[in-house]
């Protein structure tokens, strides 16, 4: 079974299996665009001498069929003993002259060309990933221009790599534009959806998140885990993810370096700094998910506690070291009046400051002699707002 259910066969003589050489392997699906506005190539490519392709794909999604996939094709030059090629329609004469950037698939054909990705997959084990250059061996959904030589722009947009297989003898041939380059990785993440073929699947919550805290730190091992499915699959895709720990496992400034730049050769957005999305997963040949994370019950705040005894005993010897829990707990005392608009200015560097405070607070109250004397008391912590004990402490 090398036709393709449901599409118009028609099939080439010349291209008859027995008559053609066979394929050789099956590592690759090649999109064209055929420059012309007929709605087959049937007529054209029944002429022997001219360049024949297994597939084409019509305005409206219709997809043709010229010649069974067990034979080569002749579209790909040094490519056709390993490729499957497909033609599609772009206007040329009509809605398009030729120039520019090129016209889009339209969404018709778009479908029609993730369906042939998806059968080749399923038929053959082509890869539904990106193809990224024309060397031999080299597997997986790509387009004419990455066996072309020509001036073109980096990236995504880049012609044939040194070492790659000539898939055209003609200098600059644009094949299949740069608009429709660019919507290639979009056709492949199509593909995936509708395929077994979906990958490994990821926690993306759990990767954003990490992604999100200072150099990316992961403490968990299942969070080391999903970090390393995603180094994986950039490695795959041929990033360097050099500087990466693979025990640590933190999403830090290399893996986000990587990930930036696979961003930007596919062409998606919010992925210059590194960010983790969703269509990048897809593109990585990932299956993302995510979780909701638990929401903790909301807890009342609790009111900050003082032990007056250990407050006290700082505040009537300003000789005294201050300890650790002194210091805290007279931290609370400050801040509590600072919120109540008493100024403690001078502390905490001179604890009779705080003292001072505190006595105001207590005189602004109404009271008077031994009640103001600037020491904590269950009522003047009570309308500071501060929960307070008043218990036994070492003796030193
Ligand atoms: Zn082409």
């Amino acid at each position: 079974m090398a036709w393709m259910p449901g599409v118009v066969r028609k099939p080439i003589s010349r291209y008859a299996e027995g008559v053609r050489p066979r394929m050789t392997a099956y590592n690759r699906v090649i999109f064209h665009t055929a420059v012309t506005n007929s709605s087959s190539l049937y007529p054209m490519m029944s002429n022997p001498g001219t360049a024949t392709s297994h597939f084409y794909v019509r305005a409206d999604g219709t997809i043709e069929q010229y010649a069974s996939t067990a034979v080569q094709s002749s579209a790909n030059l040094e490519g056709n003993h390993d490729s499957i090629t497909v033609e599609t329609w772009d206007g040329y004469g009509a809605s398009w002259n030729g120039g520019g950037p090129g016209p889009k698939w339209t969404k018709a054909q778009v479908r029609a060309l993730a369906d042939i990705a998806r059968w080749a997959h399923k038929t053959h084990g082509v890869p539904l990933r990106r193809l990224k250059n024309s060397r031999p061996g080299s597997r997986g959904i790509g387009w004419h221009r990455l066996g072309i030589d020509g001036n073109f722009p980096g990236g995504i947009l880049r012609g044939r790599v040194s070492g790659g297989e000539r898939w055209s003898s003609s200098f600059g041939k644009v094949c299949p534009t740069d608009t429709r380059i660019k919507q290639v990785p979009g056709i492949i993440r199509m593909a995936r959806r509708g395929s077994s073929d979906a990958g490994p699947r990821i926690n993306l919550t759990q990767l954003q998140s990490a992604y999100k805290r200072p150099l990316g730190k992961v403490w968990t091992k299942s969070g080391r885990k999903t970090v390393r499915k995603w180094v994986k699959a950039l490695r795959r895709d041929g990033y360097t993810v050099k500087g990466y720990a693979w025990k640590i496992g933190y999403f830090g400034k290399h893996v986000r370096r990587a990930t930036a730049k696979h961003a930007k050769n596919n062409h998606l957005p919010y992925g210059s700094k590194g960010w983790p999305s969703w269509k990048a997963a897809l593109d990585l040949g990932l299956r993302p998910y995510r979780v909701k994370k638990k929401k903790r019950p909301h807890k009342p705040k609790r009111k900050p506690f003082v032990n007056r005894r250990r407050v006290n005993r700082a505040l009537r010897n300003p000789n005294h070291k201050v300890g650790k829990l002194a210091r805290r707990q007279m931290n609370r005392v400050a801040r509590a009046l600072r919120k109540r608009g008493w100024s403690v200015k001078g502390y905490p560097r001179y604890t009779q400051s705080l003292k001072r405070a505190i006595g105001n607070f207590q005189a602004n109250q109404g009271w008077v002699g031994d009640d103001a004397n600037g020491y904590l008391g269950p009522e003047t912590c009570k309308r500071l707002g501060l929960r307070s004990k008043w218990t036994k402490l070492p003796i030193w």
